[in-house]
């Protein structure tokens, strides 16, 4: 098939990313990999401008995006970035990495995925309230509670949600709460929502310790990146009794062999907004931290960041992917020579969408659970999933990568088979 006109040829981008994995899917495929080619281009990507007036009275643009990746399975589903190096390209990866994830766990959605290019740090209160507005206004011709969802991501929360839900109400002229997820909690928002990514990353970093006969008691943990999935989890772990011995952020590295007390990491990090002034630890340079000597290594940040280079260095016998697309596919090919157990994105983030999809649920039926029967709820799900996927992976002798791929596409193209082709 011919190149999609639209995609650069940089080889580590997020997009060649997904596309090698689907690639290494493909053989295990059988007789629906004659649809495979449909997982290699998004369904619907819109490009958006978004003008908003600035606080000094200057009007200023930015360049928005919704990625529509697969709706075989149901509606569109996936969070929204606001980062400076958004692209089309890297939404595009994002959206398609939702397809597989929401499929991995078998929720009946497809994949989306939305982004602005812009830093959020550098906007007033009111200019991120009109940007995320008007953006919103401007993808209303394709979301809906019933057509695509979106949810926070990097640099997103729930007050953006928020904004976001009552745009698309004002204009539909009702409120649509199941228009986007990770709401407050008033405003429809679900219990346990804001630590779900975190605590899959937990529940399925138990499974595969687990099986790896490494205790968790004791055990070293590092994590690239802080914010609402990297600290979640590093609590997690340590609450299992594992020591928080590395962590990095946007701010900087630091050490601790003995461990960081977390309470008192936590509260730094509310504090400065980053790991760089935790006392407790030592700063060292970032390129170090892929060299500390641990047991779990949790990144928990952005993609492209475990290189062929650090892949070599890493010290860790398991590495769980709390970000989406962390690791490049030859660094992931020197991992498996390494016996170093990669617990992918698609599965191991999977939490945060799982509990966008109780929430869902919850506002369509207008019933709320409690926060223990969400934690349940979502801990039998990650783990019947990630059973499923460890059958798939020693069945075939492949990644966890891999056979995260093969069930999820498997379920995708079967839909996309049934389905048929319009007309
Ligand atoms: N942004 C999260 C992810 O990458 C959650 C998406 C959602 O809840 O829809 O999985």
């Amino acid at each position: 098939m011919s190149k999609l006109s639209y995609v650069g040829d940089h080889p580590d981008s997020p997009w060649q990313t997904y596309l090698s994995q689907v690639d290494r899917v493909v053989p295990y495929l059988g007789r629906l990999g004659r649809w495979a080619e449909t997982l290699k281009r998004p369904k619907r990507a819109l490009i958006v401008d978004v003008p908003i007036q600035m606080d000094d009275g200057s009007v200023a643009h930015f360049e928005g995006y919704r990625v529509q990746h697969n709706l075989s399975r149901g509606p569109g589903k996936g969070g929204v970035r606001f980062h400076p190096d958004v692209t089309l390209e890297e939404v595009m990866a994002l959206s398609a990495w939702m397809t597989v994830k929401c499929a991995a766990v078998n929720l009946p959605y497809g994949g989306a995925k939305g982004g602005i290019r812009v830093d959020p740090k550098g906007l007033s209160r009111g200019e991120l309230e009109r940007m995320t507005r008007r953006y919103t206004s401007e993808i209303g011709i394709i979301i809906g509670p019933q057509r695509d969802i979106p949810a926070p991501d990097v640099n997103t929360n729930g007050q953006i949600m928020a904004w976001m839900m009552d745009t698309y109400s004002m204009n539909v002229g009702a409120t649509a709460t199941g228009v986007v997820t990770g709401k407050p909690l008033h405003l429809g928002g679900s219990l346990g929502r804001v630590k779900a990514t975190g605590r899959g990353v937990f529940v399925t970093g138990r499974e595969a310790a687990r099986r790896l006969g490494l205790n968790l008691e004791g055990a070293r943990v590092a994590v690239q990146g802080m914010g609402n999935v990297g600290s979640v989890a590093a609590e997690l772990f340590v609450g299992a009794g594992a020591t928080l011995v590395a962590v990095q952020d946007h701010t900087g590295s630091r050490v601790a062999p003995a461990g960081f007390d977390m309470a008192t990491m936590m509260d730094t990090l509310r504090r400065e907004g980053g790991v760089a002034g935790c006392p407790g630890g030592e700063a060292i340079d970032d390129e170090a931290f892929w060299d500390v000597d641990c047991d779990i290594l949790i990144p928990a940040a952005l993609e492209g960041q475990i290189t062929a280079d650090r892949a070599r260095r890493i010290k860790a016998r398991l590495v769980l992917e709390g970000a989406n697309g962390p690791t490049l596919p030859e660094a992931d090919d020197l991992l498996r020579e390494r016996n170093v157990l990669v617990v992918p994105d698609v599965i191991c983030n999977a939490g945060g969408v799982t509990v966008s999809y109780f929430e869902w649920v919850q506002d369509f039926s207008s019933f709320f659970w409690s926060e223990d029967e969400i934690n349940l709820r979502l801990d039998k799900i990650m783990v019947d999933a990630l059973k499923k996927i460890w059958d798939t992976a020693d069945q075939h002798g492949i990644t966890l990568r891999t056979a995260t791929f093969a069930v999820a596409c498997e379920r995708i193209l079967i839909a996309r088979e049934e389905r048929g082709l319009y007309p």
